[in-house]
C-alpha cells in the first residue's frame, strides 16, 4: 500500500478524536472517507499531513506509513516536498489579496525543477481554463467554484502525486460540483492517487473506487464503492435510505 493509517488514536488537548482508525490507499486509487459532521474526517487528513497543534491533532498511538515507512516524525513541509502529498483544505484557504497566478506560484517555492513546475502550470490551466482566463484577477473576487479550482490548482503546483481533498463539493452549485469531480477524475486517470473526504456520500461513492465510513472517530464500514452502496446500514445512514 502507498499510504496506510494503522490503528490511529489522536487527541486535541485531552479529548480523543480518533479511536483506532485504520485505512489504506494504494497507488492510483481513489478512496473516499465518508461520515457525518464531527466524525473525524478532517482530523484523519490533518494527521496524515502532520499538521501541528493547535490546529492539528496529537498522535497518541498507532502509525501512518508511506511506502511502508512511518511518517510520524516527518515535518509537514517534507510531507509535501519529499513525499509529494498535498491537502486541499476545507474552506480553500487561498490568499484572497493575491492574484490567481501569485497563489499558484507560491505553491512552487520548495520546488527545484522549474520545467516540471511549468508543466504543472500548463496542466492546471488545461484542467481549469477559467483560472487561465483569470490569472491576473485578485483571488478574493473569484466565485466560490473558481476559488475551489484555485485551491486544487495550488495543490497541484506543489508537484503532488497524492491529493488529499477535504469536501471539495462544499458550497458548489450542482453543475460546478460535477465539473470539479470530472476534473478530479481526469487527474486520477493521469495517475494521481486521491483520498477524498465528502459529506455527499452518494457523489463520493460514484466517484471513488473504494471507501470507508467513519463514525465518531471509528471506522464502521469499508469496501468497494458498490459494496458500500448496497450495504443496508450505509444506505440508511448516509444515502437517504434508498
Ligand atoms: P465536518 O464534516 O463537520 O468537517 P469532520 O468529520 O471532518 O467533520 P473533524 O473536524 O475531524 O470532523 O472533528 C472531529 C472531532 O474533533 C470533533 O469533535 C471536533 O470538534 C474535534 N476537533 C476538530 N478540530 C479540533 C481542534 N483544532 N481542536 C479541538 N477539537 C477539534
Amino acid at each position: 500500500m502507498l499510504l496506510s493509517v494503522e490503528n490511529l488514536h489522536v487527541r486535541y488537548g485531552r479529548i480523543e478524536a480518533l479511536h483506532g482508525v485504520s485505512l489504506s490507499v494504494d497507488q492510483g486509487e481513489i478512496v473516499t472517507l465518508i461520515g457525518s459532521n464531527g466524525a473525524g474526517k478532517s482530523t484523519t487528513l490533518h494527521s496524515i499531513m502532520r499538521l501541528p497543534p493547535p490546529e492539528g491533532p496529537t498522535v497518541i498511538s498507532g502509525d501512518i506509513r508511506f511506502n511502508g515507512k512511518s511518517l510520524l516524525s516527518t515535518p509537514p513541509h517534507l510531507v509535501v516536498s519529499s513525499l509529494h502529498m498535498a491537502l486541499v483544505p476545507e474552506g480553500r484557504h487561498i490568499f484572497g489579496n493575491l492574484t490567481v497566478m501569485e497563489n499558484l506560484s507560491l505553491a512552487t517555492y520548495a520546488r527545484k525543477d522549474d520545467k516540471a513546475a511549468s508543466r504543472d502550470l500548463d496542466r492546471v490551466f488545461d484542467l481549469f481554463p477559467r483560472l487561465a482566463e483569470r490569472r491576473k484577477q485578485r483571488s478574493e473576487s473569484l466565485s466560490g467554484g473558481e476559488q475551489q479550482m484555485l485551491a486544487v490548482g495550488r495543490a497541484l503546483m506543489s508537484g503532488c502525486e497524492v491529493l488529499l481533498l477535504d469536501e471539495p463539493s462544499m458550497g458548489l452549485a450542482p453543475l460546478l460540483m460535477y465539473d470539479m469531480f470530472r476534473a478530479l477524475k481526469k487527474l486520477n486517470q493521469d495517475g494521481m492517487t486521491i483520498l477524498l473526504i465528502e459529506q455527499n456520500a452518494r457523489l463520493a461513492l460514484d466517484f471513488a473506487h473504494r471507501g470507508y465510513v467513519l463514525d465518531t472517530g471509528e471506522i464502521v464500514a469499508g469496501g468497494s464503492s458498490s459494496e458500500l452502496r448496497s450495504d443496508s446500514s450505509v444506505r440508511e445512514a448516509y444515502l437517504g435510505g434508498v
